[in-house]
């Protein structure tokens, strides 16, 4: 059985429909990467999952359903979001934001400052004050301390230095490897979710219209329904 299933799944924004008809699996111990141009409804499908919006369709995650489950019951749930942007707390320190995400698991202070030695460095320092690859450090570390079953990634290397976004890459791989980490993945770039991610789910205009492994996401699909 998967971990997360969406079936049919729409959202809207106030009258403003988002989402028509997002279908995926996720299977536990998977990486799957969401795909999509600007627009197309990544963003809010994982608004959708994480219980941020209300949805149409069917959501399942471990057997529970999803739908109409305000944000906290998801997370309760074990699914942890590292959201677009970031969003840590700017005036408390780096220990005080992991700590107040904190659930009871393997994920704790000390093995995320081994996977993140920068943080444990910097745990007294301000939020405010970390550079931004060390504060998406701090939103990964802080998702990992909720101990989720599954971790969603919404533009996990956005606006990072190309040195740190290989470091965010290596821990990616590293947290499928050798956790066993059941990942979703938003990125721009085709290249690093290949190598990381197994399946891929292409949106275009709200609706998933491609899915399947990327060793079968061909020249052509990459072509009509990214541009690139
Ligand atoms: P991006 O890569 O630009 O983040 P995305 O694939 O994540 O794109 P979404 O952010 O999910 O796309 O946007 C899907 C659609 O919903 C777009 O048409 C967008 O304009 C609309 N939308 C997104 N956020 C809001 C909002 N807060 N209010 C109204 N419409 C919104």
């Amino acid at each position: 059985m998967s971990l997360l299933s969406l079936t049919d799944v729409g959202a809207a924004y106030g009258a403003s429909q988002a989402l028509f008809g997002v279908s995926l699996e996720i299977g536990r111990g998977e990486a799957l990467a969401l795909v999509g141009r600007n627009g197309m409804g990544k963003t809010t499908t994982v608004k959708a999952i994480c219980g941020m919006l209300p949805a149409s369709g069917t959501l399942v995650f471990d057997g529970h359903n999803l739908s109409h489950l305000p944000s906290h019951r998801a997370a309760r749930l074990g699914i942890g979001l590292v959201p677009e942007g970031r969003r840590c707390f700017r005036d408390l320190t780096v220990e005080e934001n992991l700590l107040s995400a904190a659930r009871k698991g393997h994920w704790d202070l000390a093995r995320v400052s081994d996977l993140f030695p920068r943080l444990g460095e910097r745990r007294r320092q301000r939020a405010a004050l970390l550079s931004g690859g060390e504060q998406q450090m701090l939103a990964i570390g802080r998702a990992l301390m909720t101990n989720p079953r599954l971790l969603i990634m919404d533009e996990a290397t956005e606006g990072l230095s190309p040195l740190v976004r290989q470091e965010i890459w290596s821990v990616i791989a590293t947290l499928k490897s050798e956790t066993g980490m059941t990942l979703m993945v938003i990125d721009k770039s085709l290249r690093e979710l290949r190598a990381a991610c197994d399946h891929a789910v292409i949106l275009e205009r709200g609706r998933s219209v491609w899915s399947g492994p990327f060793d079968a996401m061909t020249g052509d699909i990459v072509t009509r329904y990214l541009g690139l």
